[in-house]
């Protein structure tokens, strides 16, 4: 990238306004003749150092290895699609953080703990699935019913059961996209990372290790490329709708203390 366009991403990502912006392009109009030529700047809604913090989660890891189907490990193609999620939205301006980024096992409850003490911005947690069934096969996409009152217990409360909902859809959406996997819709169940992490959090599973044609692409580079920059897109898309939306879909879940305490579903998928 040529020096001048990386200086027009910094003067974006500072948060100059587009009427600034205007005015440097229209000043130097050769340079605005030029721009054709190259690809277009992304222009994000924050400042560098205040970037979206996404939580990136690979399931299970070390003694747990989850599902074990088709030739592969949960746990090892759950991290490989994180490493890959991770890269693709550093790409994209935001920052990074791993509850694991190597071969180890994380308790559960750890995983939440490392998005509250992040405070990070949104939360996903990446698994794949298995049936009985070797028909059964796409992606879905589980948000938690009700968050815990651990995850609601931070200053002011904390975004509710429907900014995870919202999330939930954009990321289902667009990795279906992406990846041109069989849409299985979206699912509120209280899954224990999701239900205790205080930001949107989702659980993606990523398709079927039990379905032979399924697998087959999940062990293909490309295919995990896609998938997980329909992820990424989904995220992006969530957080730029977020100024758009009424307050009060953030705001849902009842103030923290006023309920009794939501009951796990299962502890781990
Ligand atoms: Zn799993």
């Amino acid at each position: 990238m040529p020096p001048w366009v990386s200086k027009l991403v910094l003067i974006t990502r500072s948060g100059a306004s587009y009427s600034a912006l205007a005015g440097v392009v229209l000043a130097l109009g050769w340079l605005a003749r030029s721009l054709e030529a190259v690809p277009a700047v992304i222009i994000r809604p924050w400042e560098l150092d205040s970037a979206p913090l996404v939580i990136v989660d690979a399931g299970h890891g070390g003694q747990d290895g989850g599902a074990v189907a088709g030739g592969l490990i949960e746990k090892n193609l759950s991290l490989k699609l994180a490493q890959k999620l991770r890269d693709q939205l550093q790409d994209l301006g935001m920052r990074v953080k791993m509850t694991r980024d190597r071969d180890v096992f994380i308790e559960l409850e750890e995983r939440s703990q490392i998005a509250k003490q992040a405070k990070a911005t949104l939360f996903v947690s990446l698994h794949l699935n298995t049936s009985e069934t070797a028909s059964v096969h796409g992606i879905e996409t589980y948000y938690a019913e009700q968050k815990s009152l651990s995850a609601r217990g931070g200053q002011g409360g904390s975004p509710g059961r429907n900014a995870s909902e919202w999330l939930a859809r954009s990321v289902q959406l667009q990795a279906c996209l992406g990846s041109k996997a069989e849409d299985r819709g979206i699912k509120a169940k209280n899954y224990a990372v999701v239900t205790h992490t205080p930001c949107p959090a989702v659980l993606v599973e990523c398709g079927f290790l039990t379905h032979a044609d399924e697998v087959a692409k999940l062990k293909q580079s490309e295919y995990q490329a896609a998938l997980t920059q329909g992820i990424a897109k989904g995220v992006v898309e969530f957080i730029q709708s977020q100024p758009a939306r009424p307050a009060g879909h953030l705001e849902r879940n009842s103030p923290s203390g006023t309920e009794p305490e939501v009951k796990l579903e299962v502890q781990n998928p």
